[in-house]
């Protein structure tokens, strides 16, 4: 078993890395101490733990990563090494600590490496190795060294939690440093974890998810289904015959959304909301699914497409699709007025039945319908953005990408996956970013999605 101890090192908050094993032998990766402190910090834990250094790495070649190779070869006689395509760094290092710490401000005895790394070198301590994965970009020589037997991968400036290094040193170059990041997070597993240059420790895994650089599709083996995730709203059932709330002729104009639709109106007037309730399930009864729920439930021949959904309408279901949240509740569902999100109390009730005062839920409360009452929270929030995360295409349709949830969900979208909104309103344009607007109605604009789709 490694075990890794981190320090973090100088005023550029740089990791410095002592990796061991039983055998007490070690690996020091880029000694950056600045001060006695910071120096004797260092010293002192290889001491006490009566470690054997036996190499001296570097990520790569910048100045904040190697400030202390001279108390390394003063104490265990090891020169650093790093990749070759670094030593153009190695080679001007003293000018470069002039140009950031200030002629004679810094007493620091420049130490060169007398052996450069190649790509795939294997570096061996106690009873593990680690093997030099050349990954540049951040710098030409950047490296990352990964621990094979325990999957454990050291990335320096390369990859960061959440995060990646940046190109702009002189020598860095974008293209190589998207090759290399591709390159490393394909090939080390997602269990990896990784110890970079600064900032926290991460895995693989966790990056694939959440770093935005990466991108989704990086990671899609030929032939996988991609992630289709469709957020639907309103406009959607417009077009089958259900009124919006928001709009001029919407049901908020004939009823007050106050007293029927909160969690206080409920409270005050239980058989006034269940009127309202019963009146809007009958009506569902009256409707039908339209080319555009047709389509979605369609497309999951070709896509593993998840629905979300703020539609308290059954249509996609009715239309075929198998994979539906409901963000707002379910109007063929009742359940009870004490436990409303309790699994036992939530069930199917025929639409034409009215819920009755006096009729109980599992629990013994009065039944209610299944719905998000304005005033309670949205307990399937969660679970919709950990599907919106899982999103190699994202798509709105008929809904405001300004107002909650659409804009949380999209916060949890990869970085850089193709996004459509479908909605007949002007003001998207270019308002949010990644989005391309298919500026027309549900039914009218689901064939346009679905060429767009096929181009991708
Ligand atoms: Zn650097």
């Amino acid at each position: 078993m490694i075990k890794v101890e981190r320090f973090c090192f100088n005023t550029t908050k740089a990791n410095c890395y002592v990796v061991s094993d039983e055998t007490k032998e070690c690996v020091i990766i880029d000694p950056c101490a600045w001060d006695s402190y910071e120096r004797g910090q260092f010293l002192d834990y290889i001491r006490n733990e009566e470690l054997k250094p036996v190499r001296c790495l570097l990520t790569h070649g910048h100045y904040d990563h190697l400030l202390s190779c001279d108390q390394v070869r003063d104490e265990f006689g090891l020169y650093p090494e790093v990749h070759h395509r670094d030593k153009l760094w190695m080679d001007r290092i003293e000018m470069r600590i002039e140009e950031v710490f200030g002629i004679g401000g810094f007493e620091y005895d420049i130490v060169k490496p007398k052996h450069y790394l190649e790509d795939n070198e294997v570096i061996a301590f106690g009873s593990h190795y680690l093997i030099t994965l050349h990954t540049p970009g951040h710098s030409p020589g950047s490296a990352v060294f990964y621990c094979e037997k325990e999957h454990v991968a050291f990335t320096g400036d390369t990859l960061f939690k959440k995060s990646i290094g940046s190109t702009h040193s002189l020598f860095g170059y974008d293209v190589d440093l998207t090759n290399s990041l591709k390159y490393i997070t394909t090939l080390l597993p997602d269990d990896c974890k990784i110890w970079p240059g600064h900032d926290l420790e991460s895995t693989i895994g966790y990056e694939k998810k959440k770093n935005p650089y990466l991108l989704a599709s990086w990671y899609k083996k030929e032939g996988d289904k991609k992630n289709l995730v469709v957020l639907t709203g309103a406009g959607i059932s417009k077009e089958s015959g259900l009124s919006t709330f928001r709009d001029k002729d919407g049901l908020w104009q004939n009823f007050n959304a106050q007293e029927l639709a909160s969690i206080q109106g409920y409270r005050r007037d239980r058989a006034k909301v269940l009127e309202f309730y019963n009146a809007r399930r009958k009506n569902l009864l009256t409707v039908e699914p339209n080319h555009a729920h047709y389509v979605l439930a369609e497309l999951e021949k070709e896509y593993n497409v998840s629905i979300i959904t703020q539609n308290v309408d059954d249509l996609h279901e009715r239309a075929g699709s198998t994979n539906v949240l409901h963000l707002h509740g379910e109007l063929r569902k009742v359940t009870g007025s004490n436990n409303p999100n309790d699994p036992k109390c939530i069930v199917e009730k025929p639409l034409d039945e009215p819920i009755l005062i006096g009729e109980k839920a599992a629990d013994g409360s009065q039944l209610r319908p299944y719905i998000v009452f304005f005033g309670e929270n949205v307990p399937n929030m969660t679970k919709a953005k950990r599907i919106a995360e899982e999103a190699d295409i994202f798509v709105v349709i008929g809904t405001s990408l300004h107002v909650y949830p659409a804009a949380n969900l999209t916060d949890s979208v990869t970085w850089g996956i193709p996004c459509f909104i479908i909605d007949p309103s002007e003001s998207y344009g270019q308002a949010i970013y990644g989005f391309k607007h298919i500026k027309t109605t549900a039914v009218a604009g689901i064939d346009i999605l679905k060429e767009k789709l096929n181009a991708l």
